[in-house]
């Protein structure tokens, strides 16, 4: 019987069907069965039985047609493993001919019946026998004869009489179904949605609820939530007289289904058929623990469940339902924060283009900081400053950026630069800012002195043209596009709750400014695992400053500058441990290569000697000499402390003051100072003893005792391999990814931009490593500076502050490496505490 032959089973309660065997859209059948809803009868065909369809193997028709009577119509639906890999379109009304238009003439009436029939015949032409879809448009096919007209058309173009049994229709139709997902473009539609190229399809074979006769006849789709939002709204549409999604097409003929001010619903047309709908549904969803779409059918008044989907939906609406079933009890708490998608909570936190807009794309690049925004186009920092001034939203587009342009990405609504990669200066600081950017976008040509963006296809973009920037997506419009808001609303706030409650790795961020620090604190993150304190130089006062530090002549002139600097950086340091209110903030010495301090052009030269008083010509020699082949490989970081010590005990005392100041305020602060890019355990030794003469000195200044932690970042690949020499004078290790990935490869972060999409797409990476950590290389020196830094110094505090330490695949190496926390920028804090609570879900449940 067919209940033991899985291939050809009739789906009952208890019948061999499984998801991978027969498909998604069976399984769930099954379980409607399962929950006594008024299912057709409906037989699933297995994975195997459908691809020896496609080999041309006729299966034996008995039992297929066994459980149906022999005038009942049927129809055919694809049932891929995951829905969302789709599948050919359904056939419905098999088994109609000319006998069944007869007797259904009777029943439904003769325009109806020979509407079906007609649908019919054409649904099978063009998706059986494969007829050109023209030979049908000359034809009325309202006409009385159009029954006739139909089958002329396809005796004529077949060359063979409409098939009239109902058994070879059936058969036509299973072949070309399965033939139709073995061929080349669905496989690659498939493996485009992430199913493998040899996914399996099974076929249900279901009894026809008409939706077309008398009484209340129709069809239509429910669901109780809203895709959108999640929030509860019964959705979704009716047709009377339709079947299949027809009235999801007809649009305005269509009812809605609750009682609406717009329109006639089913609710008021067939009140009791809407209250069995709602009930199933209702059934649906506690039962099968989620929101489901019910298609449906409605025959003389009664209600019939034809299928059910998990209800599509955006971020937004998937944070929202899975909160709702877990405060319903539906699922446990920990299941809701299972089903979120840690990189979706992006769409959340940011604004976004609607979904459902159309884009007039003119570049592309690298995704480098999500959100979207609109604006328009400057080409310069100050422009951007005076557009601000203004109240006008603008997009900063920039060759590349320099700290310089910070205050233009201030002031912007969106970044765009030609160059660079995931890592560059824009895309750290605008993930920083949370403002949307592309970088690395050279399909467009920048032509920023003539002050024109020129898109892919030719398209000239001038200052003041509005464009739109979608971070989230690499991509560049033309003018303005639609846009949904940030949506952190207590659905999103109780799933971090119960993220929270489970997560086992803390999740710092990388915070210069108060606005960085009050996000993270926004975002619940527990401290500051990296403070870049050059960034807090940028205010054009504080420039002045540094570049007359930077271009002193004499110990004197250089002490003045920075004494000038102190209070300022104290006064910066102590509001972010105020703010923090007393969690650790780790706060790096200085690191860039100083002349990134120094104008570049020749205005901004005659500026500076103008501030410094000092002839031209001093001025460019100077600036000139600070030139290096290559910077980031040259004067920064810990060689700057160790060559212009001055630099690092102002910043020690800035710290240490700072920390008094807020101690002074009620905030208890215990400071963490990193040193950047160390390779030698002597410039730890040298450094470390510096800043303990500077604490010791600010005690005594004092009179209060107070402890600090010293660390440093793991960034070149010597201090990871010899991490055991380093550790003895470190409280902590933080990992500098960006820095170690770029090092580790050899490969500038900031050009990688360039060549990273043909070296990913012809698999030379797996993924870009700055945006994916590297867990073979860059990886395997995280794990040998864990290793020998803890076993130096066991107690070591270990933790990643690069980009990486906001990617979930990141924090689940960290997490294997026994890390105490990772950083991130402020608005991935969020992604990275569903992460980190997810894999500690999943270690539990293991
Ligand atoms: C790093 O190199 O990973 C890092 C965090 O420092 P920065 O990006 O400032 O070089
Ligand atoms: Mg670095």
């Amino acid at each position: 019987m067919q209940q033991n032959d899985p291939d050809i089973t009739l789906i009952t309660a208890d019948a061999p069907v499984a998801a991978n065997t027969h498909g998604g859209r069976a399984k769930c059948l099954q379980r409607l069965v399962r929950l006594d809803l008024p299912v057709p009868e409906t037989i699933a065909l297995s994975f195997d039985q459908v691809h020896r369809i496609a080999a041309g193997r006729v299966p034996d028709m008995a039992p297929i047609l066994a459980p149906f009577a022999d005038d009942q119509l049927l129809c055919v639906r694809p049932s891929s493993e995951d829905p969302d890999w789709g599948g050919p379109g359904a056939v419905l009304n098999i088994g109609m001919n000319g006998a069944r238009l007869e007797t259904l003439s009777e029943r439904i009436g003769a325009r109806a019946a020979a509407r079906l029939y007609v649908k019919f015949i054409q649904s099978y032409s063009i998706h059986v026998a494969r007829l050109d879809p023209d030979i049908f448009d000359d034809l009325d096919l309202n006409a009385p004869d159009a029954v006739v007209q139909v089958l002329d058309a396809y005796e004529d173009e077949a060359e063979e009489p409409f098939p009239q049994a109902r058994g070879d229709q059936l058969i036509g139709v299973l072949r070309s179904m399965a033939r139709a997902w073995e061929g080349t473009t669905a496989r690659l539609l498939r493996t485009a949605k992430g199913a493998p190229a040899d996914a399996g399809l099974g076929l249900v074979v279901q009894s026809m609820v008409l939706g077309v006769g008398q009484g209340e006849c129709g069809s239509g789709v429910l669901q109780l939530v809203s895709s959108e939002t999640g929030l509860p709204q019964v959705t979704g549409r009716y047709l009377s007289q339709s079947q299949g999604r027809d009235a999801l097409q007809t649009g305005a003929a269509a009812l809605f289904l609750e009682r609406d001010d717009r329109g006639p619903s089913l609710e008021e047309q067939a009140p009791t058929a809407f209250e069995h709908l709602k009930e199933h549904a209702a059934v649906m969803r506690a039962r099968l623990r989620e929101e489901m779409q019910c298609e449906f059918a409605v025959d003389n008044g009664v209600v019939h469940i034809l299928d059910g989907v998990r209800v599509q939906r955006t971020a937004r609406a998937a944070v929202r339902i899975a909160v709702s079933l877990a405060k319903d009890g539906v699922i446990p708490r920990e299941e809701a924060v299972m089903r979120i998608e840690p990189r979706a909570l992006n769409e959340l936190l940011h604004r976004q283009i609607d979904p459902n807009a159309e884009r007039d794309g003119v570049g592309n690049g690298v995704a480098a900081s999500p959100g979207a925004a609109t604006g328009k186009i400057v080409f310069s920092a100050a422009e951007a400053q005076a557009s601000a001034a203004r109240g006008e939203a603008c997009v900063l587009v920039r060759r590349e950026t320099n700290p310089e342009d910070i205050r233009g990405m201030h002031a912007a609504s969106a970044a765009l630069t030609e160059r660079g990669g995931i890592t560059s200066h824009a895309a750290v600081i605008a993930r920083g800012l949370g403002l949307p950017c592309v970088v690395g976008a050279s399909s467009m040509r920048f032509q920023t002195r003539k002050k024109r963006l020129i898109g892919m296809d030719g398209r000239v973009f001038r200052e003041g043209d509005v464009i739109t920037v979608d971070g989230s997506n690499g991509q560049i419009l033309a003018g303005e596009a639609p846009m949904v808001e940030a949506a952190l609303d207590d659905a999103f706030q109780s799933l971090m709750t119960w993220a929270d409650a489970v997560r086992d790795i803390d999740v710092r961020a990388n915070a210069d400014t108060p606005d960085d620090a009050r996000t993270a604190l926004n975002f619940n993150a527990q401290g500051i695992g990296l403070c870049r304190t050059e960034h807090m130089f940028f205010e054009a006062d504080r420039l002045i400053a540094i570049r007359e530090m930077i271009l002193a002549d004499t110990p004197e002139d250089r002490s003045a500058a920075l004494a000038q600097l102190l209070p300022l950086q104290k006064s910066s340091i102590a509001e972010l441990f105020r703010i923090m209110q007393g969690m650790p903030v780790c706060v790096r010495l200085f690191d860039p290569p100083l002349h990134e301090f120094l104008p570049t052009d020749r205005s901004g030269l005659r500026d500076l000697a103008e501030a410094l008083n000092l002839p031209l010509s001093d001025v460019t020699r100077r600036v000139e000499a600070l030139g290096e082949y290559n910077p980031m490989l040259g004067m920064r970081g810990v060689r700057l402390g160790i060559t212009v010590p001055e630099i690092y005990e102002m910043q020690a005392r800035a710290i240490f003051e700072a920390m008094l100041l807020a101690r002074a305020d009620g905030t208890p602060v215990l400071p963490e100072i990193m040193i950047p890019l160390v390779s030698a355990k002597r410039e730890v030794e040298l450094v470390k003893t510096r800043i303990d003469g500077i604490a010791a000195a600010v005690r005594t200044e004092s009179g209060q005792n107070f402890d600090y932690r010293l660390g440093v970042m793991v960034e070149t690949p010597r201090a990871a391999l010899r991490a055991e020499d380093i550790a003895p004078h470190c409280d902590f290790f933080s990992f500098g990814t960006n820095d170690l990935t770029q090092m580790t490869y050899g490969l500038s972060r900031d050009d990688a931009g360039r060549f990273m999409s043909p070296y990913v797409q012809q698999g030379v990476f797996p993924e870009d490593p700055f945006h994916i950590m590297d867990r073979e290389g860059v990886g395997e020196l995280l794990k040998l500076g864990a290793e020998r830094g803890r076993k130096a110094r066991p107690e070591l505090i270990l933790s990643v502050c690069g980009e990486h330490g906001g990617s979930p695949e990141s924090i689940a190496y960290c997490r294997e490496l026994g890390m105490n926390y990772v950083s991130c920028s402020p608005f991935r804090v969020p992604v990275a505490r569903l992460a980190a609570a997810q894999l500690a879900i999943q270690d539990k449940i293991a």
